[in-house]
């Protein structure tokens, strides 16, 4: 038996009163066991300096001006000031937008805020291995599984089908494990995947816990899930995310959408003033000038269906994708002779030449690659390098 002594604030040891040597007991930390068993979140690379940034999924253009000039316009007296606690202006437009009301929408900092709180509200937390855990897929966001260990609640994994397509036993599967909440990212990453509207209400009908719908890249997309919220499903919530469609990763503000009484569960569990003034004005208006953003993601579409296009040229498996990146597969499979071209290889040859892409060290994904769509002047330059990294 230990027991942890304090020592002058930070610092502890650990005092033995068992056969344990004292020199030999670990210090004992003051988080939860999951807390520290947890394996964190790995972001994309930032880098600092003037690298091709086609990693993380970010609009290659920038936010509108409309944006910029409400960033401008924030006044001293709204920074002294508390903002709106429940960001009312925001989800008034964002309702009309939308056609319904603002009682169906939550204003989140960051579609990854909506996710955290979905799990600590519609889960069973501190339960271990136990029921009432979270639905996924395999493979998905990769911070769903994290934020579930983060609460100490169980995941259920679904792997899908070789092409990225759900299951038609997902909501059996996770029902049988006693899943509160489930996960499906559409379009779906890494892959671009869209899945039919017809399968997530099949699988919202039949599943017993809350749907999340995952809309992060619907910006990109020919259709959303928002049909289902209008139809009255109760247990459907849809995430959308300023982040992507609108170039403002940066500002941290995202929402979700849903039925009144899944929104209210979840206004009960948020901080006091989860987002801020300043990035209440900015998303007011992005939505507001929502044609604004428009114009870039038409343009992300055609230069997607153009890289495409380009990268099956050079030999590369291209997925087909409703989203703003691509899940490319390149063109030799590697063997001990052909050392050099399998995706890790390119990863890091192409990081040589300060071109970023993402590759996961994952199941079904260590011989791909995720590029996002640039602008052309930046894929020109990806499509460059890789001609180069091939050819050796
Ligand atoms: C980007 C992203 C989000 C939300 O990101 P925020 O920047 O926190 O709004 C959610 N899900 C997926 C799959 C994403 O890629």
């Amino acid at each position: 038996m230990r027991c942890r002594t304090r020592e002058g604030g930070r610092g502890f040891h650990t005092e033995d009163r068992g056969p344990l040597r004292r020199d030999h007991a670990a210090p004992m930390p003051y988080e939860r066991d999951n807390i520290m068993w947890l394996a964190p979140y790995t972001p994309g690379e930032q880098p600092t300096g003037r690298a091709i940034k086609l990693n993380t999924n970010e609009n290659p253009y920038p936010p509108s001006d409309a944006v910029m000039e409400a960033i401008r316009n924030v006044s001293a007296e709204q920074l002294r000031r508390y903002p709106v606690p429940d960001a009312r202006p925001f989800r008034e437009a964002a309702a009309k937008v939308h056609g319904v009301t603002r009682e169906h929408i939550i204003a989140t900092n960051g579609g990854d805020e909506l996710l955290r709180l979905a799990i600590s509200v519609f889960c069973d937390v501190g339960q271990g291995g136990a029921g009432g855990g979270v639905g996924v897929c395999e493979p998905s966001y990769s911070l769903y599984p994290v934020l579930a260990a983060i609460h100490d609640t169980p995941v259920t994994a679904v792997e899908l089908d070789g092409d990225f397509a759900l299951p038609a036993d997902t909501a059996s599967q996770w029902n049988d494990a006693g899943c509160r909440l489930g996960m499906i990212v559409n379009p779906h990453a890494p892959s671009g995947r869209l899945q039919p509207l017809d399968t997530l209400r099949t699988i919202a009908e039949e599943f017993r816990g809350v749907l999340l719908i995952d809309e992060a890249y619907v910006d990109f997309a020919p259709h959303d899930a928002l049909g289902l919220v209008r139809e009255g499903l109760d247990n459907v919530l849809l995430l959308r995310t300023l982040s992507k469609g609108y170039s403002l990763a940066g500002l941290r503000f995202g929402y979700g959408l849903g039925h009144p009484d899944l929104i209210a569960a979840l206004d009960k569990a948020r901080d006091s003033y989860n987002t801020d003034a300043l990035s209440q004005a900015a998303a007011v208006a992005a939505i507001q000038h929502r044609e604004a953003a428009a114009t870039t993601w038409r343009r992300v579409i055609a230069e997607r269906e153009r890289l495409a296009v380009a990268l099956r040229r050079l030999g590369f498996g291209v997925l087909p994708s409703a989203s703003n990146f691509l899940l490319v597969t390149p063109p030799t499979t590697p063997t001990p002779l052909t050392a050099g071209l399998d995706a890790e290889s390119l990863y890091r040859s192409l990081k040589s030449r300060d071109i970023l892409v993402r590759w996961f060290d994952q199941p079904r994904l260590w011989e791909r690659l995720r590029i996002t769509v640039g602008t052309v002047e930046q894929d020109e330059a990806l499509l460059g390098a890789l001609g180069e990294s091939i050819e050796g």
